[in-house]
């Protein structure tokens, strides 16, 4: 349905208490991008929460019948899935087990960020205030607005978290350093979500012969690092050339992070079949 027209109760439980968790996948000329990860990390967030949504394993179907009911067939899109506990009376106890999960899925065409592809973009760090739980793909994200925000009025595209002096990830992104041709990037456990994309560059490294290091980074040695990017689904690979009003490295793009892009597109056009990429 339209979505002005789609109403949610205020007693879903993802209004009072963030009580949820989701998903975003997106297309490539139609295509859904790795949905099997996308739906296993969905699993895995659902099941860390306790919530049983059924029939998981249709929301594949259900993204290319809303794709092509919204006239996007064959184009760039990614769809937001939205899961919670369902509609009940405000109790931090969990509903009774006839309460279903509400279920939201939308579809949005794909802007591609050019500009943060071609020319980097700037990043500040904060400290990362989050739960200990960021494995999980939870919908409580006010830590995260919180700090883009004071990315964007620091004049930054995005925030870097950093818990106990150690680099984390992005607001909205997985982040990897670059020194000496080597990629460092922080292990997968609950301080990082697993990212999608982040599993595909790690692939196209092995792929490369690019040496990469999972560990934590400290915050103090981003000074020394030749070069910074961030990766997502709808971003991609995209270079960081500034952090916290410093250059990194040369102040530009960064020739590993140039490979992983160039990379990351023949790779998507071998997986997807789609030539015209981001149109
Ligand atoms: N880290 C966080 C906190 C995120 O919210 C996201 C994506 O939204 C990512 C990393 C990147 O994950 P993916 O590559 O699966 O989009």
């Amino acid at each position: 349905m339209p979505k002005r027209q789609a109403r949610i109760s205020p007693d879903d439980r993802g209004f009072y208490f963030a009580d949820g968790v989701y998903e975003v996948m997106r297309t490539y000329g139609g295509r859904i991008f790795r949905l099997n990860e996308h739906l296993k990390r969905f699993r895995n967030s659902l099941k860390a929460v306790q919530i049983e949504l059924p029939d998981v394993e249709h929301i594949g179907e259900i993204c290319v019948e809303l794709m092509e009911r919204n006239g996007f067939s064959g184009r760039d899109v990614f769809f937001y899935i939205q899961a919670t506990r369902g509609v009940w009376q405000r109790n931090l106890l969990f509903p009774p087990k006839e309460v279903l999960p509400t279920l939201y899925i939308s579809v949005t065409e794909i802007v591609p960020p050019e500009r943060e592809r071609e020319q980097g973009i700037r990043a500040i760090t904060v400290e990362d205030i989050r739960w200990q739980r960021c494995d999980i793909k939870a919908i409580g994200l006010l830590a995260s607005v919180l700090a883009r925000n004071q990315a964007q009025a620091a004049g930054a595209e995005e925030a870097i978290f950093v818990r106990n002096g150690i680099l984390t990830e992005g607001t909205h992104t997985n982040l990897f350093l670059v020194k000496n041709g080597r990629v460092f990037t922080h292990p997968l456990n609950r301080h990082i979500l697993p990212g999608v994309t982040r599993t595909v560059v790690l692939e196209l490294c092995a792929r490369l012969g690019i040496e990469v290091i999972e560990t934590g980074v400290r915050e103090n040695e981003i000074s020394g690092m030749d070069e910074v990017f961030v990766t997502s689904t709808t971003w991609e690979v995209v270079p960081v050339v500034m952090v916290n009003g410093r250059p990194v490295g040369a102040g530009v793009p960064g020739v590993i992070c140039r490979t992983l892009q160039a990379e990351f597109r023949k790779y998507v056009m071998r997986e997807t079949g789609s030539g015209a990429l981001d149109n």
